[in-house]
């Protein structure tokens, strides 16, 4: 997210979307729940252009805003003019004579370039599992990025989800009130922590903009590119006490900071690894009740 609108120009953007918008994975992954798992202004571009004039309602925002967001990035920085839509791109050869590029889209059309960058994403191509009868099906199933823009209204309805990626725990907490019955099959048991929203009122944004040209040179010194750092000692150099309180505050603060601003040794050691997951796991607000196995 460092992009400067300069870096990016002249390039034509190619992509698969069909209105004239550029927000990918958030144009396609809206179902219940979709919000992002960074805080802004982390989640944001470092051009002060944008963020000057940019407020956010929450500080992780929900797919709607994001999408919105993407927009005014596109205005503000006129890309719509440099991109191509709807247009699937299905070849592209290298020619030695002149030292370009033979882009060829499945429409026909064929476009010749000095550069190529290929940011076709790794989640852009849908894996819909191949399940026996799943045709015959007499509900309606729906994949989340096929989500339709027109909400289907899930009140009151026997609903069954399947999967607790990050995308199942963002629609389970959305589609679990309202349904009449709700089952979760789920393989794996996911590791998740409060996230701590925050509303923001007009124009305050959690951090002021007076910060955000360091907390932006900041976070490229990061080891998780936020403008925190792990702490600059192991698990076990402080008591049991001081480490569950420095826990505690870690959690409450939510954000990435039990993972990220904790002792730095927390994702290399067996035994630090395991004590932080010995405070999660007493923490934890559920429990699994019923585990069935095939
Ligand atoms: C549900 C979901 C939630 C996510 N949440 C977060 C989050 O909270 N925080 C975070 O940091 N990241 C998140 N990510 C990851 C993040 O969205 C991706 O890392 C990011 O979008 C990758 O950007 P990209 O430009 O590489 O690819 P994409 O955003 O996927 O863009 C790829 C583009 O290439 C186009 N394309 C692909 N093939 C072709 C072709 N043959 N011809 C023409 N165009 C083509 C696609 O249509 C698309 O427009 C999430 C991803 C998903 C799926």
């Amino acid at each position: 997210m460092a992009f400067g609108k300069d870096s990016l120009y002249p390039i034509a953007l190619f992509t698969l979307v069909k209105p004239a918008e550029l927000c990918a994975t958030r144009y396609w992954n809206r179902y219940p729940g979709a919000r992002v798992d960074t805080t802004v202004p982390h989640y944001e571009f470092s051009d002060p252009d944008l963020w000057a004039d940019w407020h956010w309602t929450q500080r992780f925002p929900g797919s709607a805003e994001l999408r919105a967001y993407f927009k005014y990035v596109a205005d503000k920085w006129d890309l719509r003019k440099d991109s191509i839509f709807n247009t699937y791109v299905n070849s592209v050869v290298w020619h030695n004579d002149d030292s370009r590029w033979m882009i060829r889209t499945r429409d026909g059309r064929t476009f010749s370039a000095r550069y190529f960058l290929p940011n076709t994403g790794f989640a852009a191509k849908r894996h819909i599992p191949d399940y026996k009868n799943l045709e015959s099906f007499a509900g309606t199933w729906i994949h989340p990025s096929y989500w339709p823009k027109e909400e289907p209204d899930l009140k009151g309805k026997r609903i069954a989800m399947i999967g607790t990626g990050s995308t199942g725990v963002q629609m389970i907490q959305e589609l679990a009130p309202i349904a009449s019955e709700f089952t979760l099959f789920q393989r794996t048991p996911n590791l998740a922590l409060p996230m701590g929203q925050v509303e923001y009122q007009g124009k305050e944004q959690g951090t002021s903009k007076d910060n955000y040209p360091s907390l932006y040179a900041g976070r490229k010194e990061s080891f998780g590119g936020f403008d925190f750092s792990f702490l600059p000692m192991k698990t076990f150099d402080v008591d049991t006490e001081e480490r569950q309180k420095t826990y505690q505050a870690l959690w409450d603060h939510g954000d990435f900071h039990f993972w990220l601003a904790t002792y730095y040794d927390m994702l290399f050691s067996d035994e630090a690894n395991t004590e932080a997951y010995n405070f999660w796991y007493s923490s934890r607000p559920c429990m699994i009740f019923t585990v069935l196995t095939f």
